[in-house]
């Protein structure tokens, strides 16, 4: 339909986000799709029938603005028993609507018009389209090659009067680099005595690797007390359509985000609340989940072992970066089109989540994925 409005975008050099994009690609030509981190296979039978019974039992109506309490409760046990640190059920937890809205309604209800937001690149591609929405700034500090490690001298160097707030994301998307004492360290130290909030993306808080213990900032007092911590169910229960999520923080940060939740999404769907309370009282539903995804790393690391490309360690999430400079100079997104064109197989170019398109000819594989596909999708790696 024409229209002679002027449209005046708020973002007017964002396109359409890169997974839709490779999605389509992928669509078109056929290809085997490791490119989005979704799994192609499905969530517990349990869980489907749970939340078909919800329904068929009522649940039908708008829940809580603030979640059903059984959830909220279930929530509460589960952080306590993992991290150590108890959050008051009726002001400090809130079921939302997706952790993508857990991450927008917290920038927009704490982050003011003028205020300067830090966050690491490559990061997932929402943060800085949401911060800049509000009038702030995203201060964009690049992980530090070859390993990806936060380089906290320029988180130092990079505080202002202005800094309201600093996102991090570990197990990381899509580096899957995961934090370590140091960076808990290090970050209670350059925000002492300050008030910048720490926005917490946790959504693959149970996918991580080798044994390690996933660093949530609820394990610690002090960060506890300046941190949004925002999970999701999506990861963990293989629901990534779901749309539910759920976000942790004191009473008086929480109070702002659930004014902007309340007229965002009022509530998160339902019956899916219902069937994640009774989930929640299963622990190995989640805790089982970094075993379950650590043997699709090893499966898709040494179907591809004799390819070209150099494998980055995967510690955590559902990704692994893979090497590509030895053997071609094309940028990683004709690279990726390659990929989709000529071995039918979808992958990320990293340089999509740099906001200046860095590109260290690496792209991001998914192994969210089962068993067939991904030795399917090694296969055909290997043809290049
Ligand atoms: N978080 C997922 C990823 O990084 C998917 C995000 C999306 O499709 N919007 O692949």
């Amino acid at each position: 339909m024409q229209s002679a409005l002027q449209t005046r975008s708020k973002l007017p050099d964002v396109g359409t986000t890169i997974f839709t994009v490779i999605a389509r690609l992928a669509a078109e030509h056929d290809a085997l799709n490791l490119s989005q981190g979704a799994p192609n296979f499905m969530p517990d039978a349990t869980l489907i029938e749970d939340v078909a019974q919800a329904m068929r039992d009522g649940h039908n109506q708008y829940a809580p603005m603030t979640g059903i309490a059984t959830l909220r409760e279930a929530l509460a046990q589960k952080v306590e028993t993992l991290y150590g640190v108890r959050y008051d059920t009726s002001s400090e937890v809130t079921v939302i609507a997706s952790a993508s809205e857990g991450l927008y309604s917290t920038i927009s209800a704490l982050v003011h018009a003028g205020d300067e937001v830090i966050y690491f690149e490559p990061s997932f591609d929402s943060y800085a389209p949401i911060v800049r929405l509000q009038g702030a700034t995203p201060v964009p500090i690049k992980l530090s090659l070859p390993d990806f490690r936060v380089n906290w001298d320029e988180v130092s160097a990079a505080i202002t009067p202005k800094t309201r707030m600093i996102i991090v994301n570990t197990p990381h998307n899509p580096t899957a680099t995961v934090f370590k004492d140091h960076d808990m360290e290090r970050l209670k130290a350059v925000t002492r005595n300050t008030d910048i909030v720490i926005l917490s993306d946790e959504v693959y808080e149970h996918v991580i690797f080798d044994g390690a213990k996933h660093l949530s900032m609820a394990r610690d007092q002090e960060l506890a007390e300046r941190s949004v911590i925002v999970s999701s169910f999506g990861k963990s229960y293989h629901v990534t359509g779901w749309r539910v999520g759920y976000c942790v923080a004191p009473a008086a940060l929480m109070d702002e985000i659930r004014k902007v939740h309340q007229f965002m999404m009022f509530s998160a769907d339902t019956p899916m609340q219902y069937a994640f309370a009774a989930a929640l009282a299963q622990p190995q539903s989640y805790l089982g989940l970094a075993a379950f995804y650590q043997q699709k790393r090893d499966l898709l690391a040494n179907a591809l072992r004799d390819s070209r490309f150099e494998l980055l360690p995967s510690e955590g999430s559902f990704f692994m970066l893979a090497r590509f400079r030895d053997f071609s100079d094309e940028s990683d997104s004709d690279f990726v089109l390659r990929l989709i064109r000529d071995a039918k197989v979808a992958t990320i170019p990293l340089s999509a989540f740099y906001t200046d398109g860095t590109d260290s000819g690496l792209i991001r594989l998914s192994f969210s994925k089962d068993d067939a596909t991904l030795l399917e999708g090694a296969r055909r790696l290997c043809s290049i």
